[in-house]
């Protein structure tokens, strides 16, 4: 199930903002408090201009080398 961050312009002040897109209550701007976001029955509808779309890693575990043998 995807759940990706979108970094979304404040129409007012033009704040860029990461919002999630799945967000469960109503996202304001951090800096004038405009709503970015609003929840719907299934994702965000957003209020201001969407710049772009942060995909999120499943895979975070990050893998050490341990080639190394004595
Ligand atoms: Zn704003």
């Amino acid at each position: 199930m995807p759940g990706n961050f979108y970094t979304v312009r404040c129409p007012d002040c033009e704040n860029e903002q990461a919002v999630f897109g799945k967000a469960a209550s109503t996202v304001p701007c951090a800096v004038c408090g405009t709503t970015l976001a609003t929840p719907t029955s299934g994702k965000a509808v957003f209020e201001g201009e969407v710049l772009d779309i942060v995909e999120r890693r499943e895979r975070t575990d990050t893998i050490a080398g341990e080639s190394e043998a004595q």
